[in-house]
């Protein structure tokens, strides 16, 4: 066995049981590249119900540098892939590379990460150059890193997925963020130390269909929004002051129609009708705000555990070999 450097590869695997051998022979090839490194491959079955865990293992039976943890249900990718970082820091590993396992990031970029990373880099993020999605899944992602570059206190970087490098020493601080409602990329752009972008093209899926309906997006980019920015508890002020404002001239005009043409005092029935429904739903929109960080804050206090596992099947890595 190489004494080289600890790679760890962070696999996330929910429901890719067509796909998953396959990711996995293109990976291997790919890292055959450098027999000088130590790369152990940690695949996190989240919760899985199509037999991907079958496959998970048989693979493990093959290559020993398979590293299997199994979710005792669906908890979604963001902690999936925070299972894999805990268990690269527990394992020591030098540097963990996270990527999605349906090829839609292609093993080699991996690897260009790996160099950028051995000349100087701690962080070495994958940047689309091109995507193949849909319209729609573009569009979206457009319209979320635009809003969030505006609010967010931290930079982080557009066309930014979670396919990226993290050294040991920024790992060590990713893993203390344990908060509940994750936004991954957010946290490793908060923690600073040397980062860099790598351009690539993204591929389409290689099987089965994408994992994060609308749903899990909305709640991933309300993760990010509300996770890095409170800009939305100041614009409530903002909405109250601009509304009182407006009321206050609304009222000036109403007592100036009255004093100086009392003949065409305003009629006033639809106005107020429509402003009570427009302030009622002001209102209703503003508690969701305060709602949706007193939520957050109520999970936080709770402080369950991130996960849990159903089953542990490490790779050579842990077995005294290191
Ligand atoms: N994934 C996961 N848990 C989930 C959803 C997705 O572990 O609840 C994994 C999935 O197997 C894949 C990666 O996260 O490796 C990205 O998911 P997907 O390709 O479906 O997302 P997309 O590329 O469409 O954004
Ligand atoms: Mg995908």
């Amino acid at each position: 066995m190489s004494t080289g450097k600890h790679v760890a590869y962070v696999l996330p695997v929910y429901n890719e049981a067509d796909g998953i051998e396959t990711f996995h022979k293109e990976l291997v090839a790919a890292t055959t590249a450098r027999p000088d490194l130590r790369f152990e491959f940690v695949y996190i079955n989240d919760g899985s119900r199509d037999g991907s865990i079958e496959h998970l293992l048989a693979m493990r039976e093959q290559d020993p540098r398979v590293t299997v943890l199994s979710f005792a249900r669906n908890f979604g990718h963001q902690i999936a892939v925070t299972a894999g970082l805990d268990h690269a820091h527990e394992a020591g590993a030098d540097a963990v590379v996270i990527m999605d396992t349906d090829l839609q990031d292609p093993p080699a970029v991996s690897l260009e990460m790996v160099e950028r990373w051995e000349s100087g880099a701690d962080v070495v993020y994958a940047q689309r150059r091109t995507r193949k999605d849909t319209f729609f899944k573009k569009a979206t992602a457009g319209a979320f890193y635009y809003l969030l570059d505006r609010m967010a206190e931290t930079h982080i970087p557009q066309n930014v997925g979670d396919f990226r490098l993290i050294d040991k020493r920024a790992l060590d601080v990713v893993v203390k963020y344990r908060e509940h409602n994750r936004f991954l990329r957010g946290i490793v752009a908060n923690i600073g130390f040397r980062q860099e972008a790598l351009l690539f093209d993204r591929d389409a899926r290689f099987a089965g269909e994408s994992k994060y309906p609308l749903s899990k997006m909305i709640r991933l980019a309300a993760d990010g929004i509300l996770g890095f920015s409170t800009f939305p508890l100041k614009a409530i002020s903002r909405v109250g002051i601009t509304i009182s404002v407006l009321s206050v001239l609304a009222g000036l005009y109403a007592i100036a129609v009255r004093l100086f043409f009392p003949a065409h005092a305003v009629a006033g029935w639809a106005f107020l009708g429509v402003g009570m429904f427009f302030l009622g739903g002001i209102q209703l929109i503003m508690i969701g705000v305060i709602g949706s960080y007193v939520g957050r804050t109520y999970v936080e206090v709770l402080n369950r555990p991130l996960y849990s596992l159903a089953l542990v099947a490490h790779g050579e890595h842990r077995q005294g070999s290191e």
